[in-house]
């Protein structure tokens, strides 16, 4: 078969009504930027690869690290001490020749965040601190780009989706105030690698449907507890005081 065999290729999906040929179409055609090449990112990133997104962004600034390798899976004994940006383009690249891999190694910033965001059509924030998210989150506000919010902590993990776009959307500031004291993250917490790769298959779902048009997380939080396998659903309203988006 030649890799270039792009009907082939993607046909166990497009035998599917809610995408066939349009859909890929516009997979194909979307710009998605993954804030976080972790232990969201990774999944993420592999599966939206491989379902021929167009256009892939990685913003991060580390270097794969040893304990890095329970939960991110883009990464190989290698890739130690690589930017991790570099070890997943090159890992990305493998799996997919088509897609276009655009690779940021630096943190994003709030000096840096707008300018690089206007340049994605969806954003997916798999990152692990709570200033990064709201940084993240003003500018896809300000620019009105759908976010979609994938976090993990030790055994659990949830995952919303935001669309500035839309009247009736919250974003991430209704949801976490911007002057809520930070919790735990990732780097000091803990995580198991599986709940991890479960919250960065659905966030990569996610996007999936926000670029087919039919998001299904917007004023919606799932939380899913990999301890007794507990999946809830719960609503999440706009707050009418929100800093960032009233
Ligand atoms: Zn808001």
């Amino acid at each position: 078969m030649h890799l270039t065999d792009l009907t082939r290729r993607y046909i166990r999906q497009t035998q599917l009504a809610e995408i066939g040929d349009e859909g890929q179409q516009r997979l194909s055609q979307t710009r998605v930027l993954i804030i976080g090449a972790g232990g969201i990112g990774a999944p993420a990133l592999t599966y939206l690869n491989a379902a021929g997104v167009g256009t892939l962004g990685i913003i991060d600034a580390d270097r794969v690290e040893i304990s890095n390798l329970n939960r991110q899976i883009l990464f190989e004994e290698a890739d130690i001490g690589r930017p991790k940006t570099d070890a997943a383009r090159d890992a990305l690249e493998e799996q997919n020749s088509a897609t276009r891999i655009i690779t940021h190694a630096h943190a994003i910033t709030a000096e840096n965040a707008a300018a690089i965001i206007n340049d994605y059509d969806i954003i997916l924030d798999g990152c692990d601190d709570f200033s990064t998210r709201h940084t993240v989150n003003h500018a896809c506000v300000i620019l009105k780009k759908p976010l979609i919010s994938a976090s993990v902590i030790g055994w659990g993990g949830q995952l919303t989706s935001f669309d500035a776009r839309r009247p009736d959307s919250p974003c991430y500031a209704c949801f976490v105030h911007p002057d809520a004291p930070n919790a735990n993250n990732c780097t000091s917490g803990g995580v198991v690698g599986a709940v991890a790769g479960a919250i960065g298959s659905m966030a990569a779902l996610e996007v999936m449907h926000a670029a087919l048009g039919t998001p299904q997380l917007i004023g919606k939080i799932m939380t899913l507890n990999g301890h007794n396998f507990d999946q809830r659903s719960m609503i999440l309203m706009r707050d009418s005081h929100c800093p960032v988006c009233a």
